[in-house]
């Protein structure tokens, strides 16, 4: 390395939410090579595919590194072309703009959508800028799509988010579970965890469930496929198994378990007056579950027999016998895994709530081995969108804007005017497209990603707020997406190493890297946009006239001042940064940014169990799982001799909760919000592949990547096919009722799907298919359900 006077460091990975550790080479001014980091404990040196080509993801030919602006005749217009402008001219037509709309509509109109790839500085300074800032909770990461139902489970159930386990878990479990997760494409480097523990000891067994076959079920001992959204059945099934056959963990239940049942009647979270809405049934409080016992937890279990699942699942009986068996045996340590299949669902809490009703019944969670595990889509969705804070309802670690008591805490660590913070939970993802289009939202900025191809229902739903005249949309990408392109105005963005960054991975994680590379031409990081932003606005313009009678000392301060550079963002001076490192927004504020605002947001959570170390202990580990505490971190949460909040004789506390018991909630079977039927007569699952993360932004500017896989493909049977008059590789047309796209047919390879269903992955944007997928949420979560919609297929 001497040789070729390569300076060589440390980072995470820039794409899942797997968290794999990195070597980075940097060679004058550039990124030149990557390889595993040996000392990461998550991937110890190994990297998948797409880690493997990381050096080239900041080098695609069109990388933008200027702001551009939709103009006609040297002025903005909606309906102009985008051309190049100053950051100046970019901010000053934004802010004009957002001033407007604050005083035409108010803080409602105004929105941003994030995402679980911001660093954890750019998602906390996101959120204060626009809770303390704007006075809105219109804030809202593409993480809602991915994993808030996850989320929203471990609240009801634990009181406090993220898993139990960890990592770890791979070397201890006798047996593996995966519940619709395709681990061996989605996330490969803990899929070479699983099979090296299947392969080391003999009596492993890895059990896949899915509604097609995939790499994942190849290397799987068994295989089971069931019927899109029988999911909830075969758990139901499985729990009346463990209480028929004597096999609950009586003790544990008694000392560390309560049961509820779940409200029932709620909708499919479309429009109302969609028709599969109007079908479905309301309630006032969607997330509502009542108390109960074990007695009538086991009465709503009775329905769901052998029989039932089977008949509901098509699953055979041998196999779901097997299934229940082996999380009723109290001799087999069960990691049971998930990603989207459980989480992409209209009953995704369901889902995620009868996996930890088997676990707690049996006592098989939060030890060594025994975990129930959701694993995360994004590189931060932990550390950024959920730990931080940036969904509607939420605000660092746990509290959240409803609750009066949470917000003066906020106040007051963020040395605000009390009553400043709004409480009114704020637009969704999927209810911000809504309000673009209808005209309330009308100021709206997407940073870090790609929501016009992400997005369900697009077409319909998602673009036409894009053109809306009284909409200004602001995007600010690497790369110019199918989002940005549809901007009014794109701002260039500094990405990965280009930047001082953090992220917090699937397994409570917290992984920093120094910049290494600068960014090219006037590229800039999402940090500094929102504190340059911050700059133009004072506190008389967006700040109501009352809290500033109760707080004149605020008056005339712009909201730089007042949330960036206030004695507790700015406290650490830019000498602090380590020699031989550069750090452009330190420059240019003239304070170590990333320092103050870390510290200021872990203050949120140390001492109760969120617990983040000091900042420059993360210069130098490979990543820490929180809470750690004099400088220890957990690797089992909820366990004694494990979690340091635990005391002392109890064993097993889930101190989230005020009783420190977690929560069995009861829950049916209910179908899908749209079935296939006589016109529109196969499921659509759509997803992604191994070699193109998300929307593809990134990957497909790898030369070796987008040749792995250069374009989306239509998987379905090839007797599905031939019925339809279809040939591999000719094109066919996808038609939804809500749009439809041209895709090429395979009936071989990697993805063989059951008759009756077809598979098509997200990553291409010249296949939008999101055009197609039904925008019906969880009541509860409001995250999308991208795996069940019904379309027909046709000769193109
Ligand atoms: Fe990166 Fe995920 Fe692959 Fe690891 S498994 S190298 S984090 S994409």
């Amino acid at each position: 390395a001497d040789d070729l006077q390569l300076k060589w460091d440390k980072a995470p990975c820039r794409f899942c939410g797997t968290g794999c550790g990195v070597m980075v080479a940097v060679k004058e001014g550039r990124v030149v090579a990557t390889h595993g980091d040996m000392r990461a404990e998550v991937n110890r040196g190994l990297n998948c595919v797409k880690g493997y080509f990381l050096s080239k993801i900041m080098y695609g030919a069109d990388r933008l590194t200027q702001p551009l602006m939709r103009m006609r005749g040297g002025r903005f217009a909606k309906d102009g072309n985008l051309l190049p402008v100053t950051w100046d001219q970019a901010f000053d037509t934004m802010a004009e703009h957002w001033k407007r709309v604050l005083r035409e509509k108010g803080p409602e109109a105004i929105g941003m959508f994030g995402s679980g790839q911001w660093t954890i500085w750019e998602g906390y300074a996101a959120s204060k800028l626009m809770r303390a800032g704007f006075r809105t909770n219109n804030l809202d990461p593409n993480a809602r799509h991915c994993m808030a139902s996850a989320a929203t489970t471990f609240i009801r159930a634990f009181g406090m988010d993220e898993p139990m386990g960890c990592y770890d878990d791979f070397e201890h479990a006798d047996a593996f579970v995966l519940w619709g997760s395709n681990m061996a494409e989605m996330h490969p480097i803990l899929w070479t965890r699983v099979t090296d523990r299947r392969l080391s000891a003999r009596h492993v067994r890895i059990h896949t469930l899915s509604t097609y076959e995939h790499r994942t079920t190849d290397f799987s001992d068994q295989a089971i496929i069931f019927k899109p959204g029988s999911d909830l059945a075969i758990l139901n099934y499985i729990a009346n198994h463990i209480v028929q056959s004597g096999a609950v963990k009586r003790d544990f239940v008694a000392r560390h378990v309560n049961f509820r049942m779940a409200n029932t009647d709620i909708g499919y979270g479309l429009r109302p007056d969609n028709p599969i809405e109007m079908r479905a049934q309301h309630a006032q409080d969607a997330g509502a579950s009542s108390p109960a016992d074990f007695d009538a937890y086991a009465r709503q279990l009775a329905d769901y027999t052998l029989d039932r699942a089977h008949e509901l699942s098509g699953v055979p009986k041998s196999q779901l016998e097997g299934l229940a068996r082996l999380y009723a045996d109290p001799g087999t340590k069960v990691m049971s895994l998930w990603t989207m299949g459980f989480n992409q669902h209209v009953r995704g809490v369901w889902a995620n709530q009868m996996v930890y009703n088997i676990h707690l019944l049996t006592g098989k969670i939060a030890e060594p081995g025994n975990s129930p595990f959701s694993l995360t889509g994004q590189p931060s969705a932990c550390g950024t969108a959920r730990e931080v804070g940036t969904f509607a309802h939420r605000l660092p670690a746990d509290l959240v804007v409803t609750n009066p008591q949470h917000r003066k805490t906020a106040e007051g660590i963020w040395k605000l005017p009390e009553g400043l913070l709004p409480g009114e939970i704020g637009y969704h993802a999927v209810q911000q497209d809504r309000m673009l289009k209808d005209g309330k939202l009308n100021a709206y900025w997407i940073m870090c990603n790609n929501n016009l191809q992400t997005a369900p229902n697009t077409a319909h739903e998602t673009y036409p707020g894009y053109r809306n005249p009284e909409n200004l949309i602001v995007c600010s990408d690497a790369y110019p997406t199918v989002t940005a392109m549809a901007a009014d105005i794109v701002l260039p963005a500094a990405m990965w190493v280009e930047k001082e960054g953090s992220y917090g991975n699937a397994e409570r994680r917290t992984h920093f890297w120094h910049q290494l590379v600068e960014a090219p031409g006037e590229a800039r990081s999402d940090l500094w946009q929102l504190m340059e932003f911050s700059k133009r606005f004072t506190t008389d313009e967006v700040w109501p006239a009352d809290v500033l009678t109760r707080a004149p000392e605020y008056r005339g301060k712009t909201l730089f001042e007042v949330l960036f550079a206030n004695g507790s963002a700015n406290r650490f001076p830019s000498s602090d940064i380590e020699q031989g490192y550069d750090n452009f927004e330190a420059k240019q504020f003239g304070f170590y940014v990333q320092k103050g605002l870390f510290e200021e947001y872990a203050s949120f959570g140390r001492g109760h169990g969120h617990d983040l170390a000091p900042f420059d202990a993360y210069h130098e580990a490979r990543g820490l799982r929180w809470p750690v505490v004099d400088g220890k971190e957990t690797r089992w949460r909820y366990r004694e001799g494990h979690d340091p909040f635990v005391e002392v004789g109890t064993s097993v506390q889930f101190y989230g909760n005020a009783d420190k018991r977690a929560n069995i909630i009861g829950a049916p079977y209910e179908p899908p919000a749209e079935v296939p039927d006589d016109e529109f007569d196969l499921w659509l699952v759509t997803g992604r592949v191994l070699e193109h993360w998300h929307s593809g932004s990134m990957t497909l500017r790898v030369p070796e990547l987008y040749s792995a896989f250069p374009g989306a493909l239509l998987f379905m049977h090839p007797e599905d096919a031939r019925q339809r008059g279809l040939r591999r590789g000719q094109e066919a047309r996808i038609v939804s009722r809500r749009g439809e796209i041209r895709s090429r047919v395979e009936i071989r390879g990697r993805n063989r799907v059951p008759r009756g269903l077809v598979f098509v992955p997200f990553f291409d944007a010249s296949q939008l298919i999101n055009k197609v997928t039904l925008d019906a949420t969880d009541p509860i979560s409001k995250q999308t359900d991208y795996k069940k919609c019904a379309v027909k297929v046709l000769v193109a």
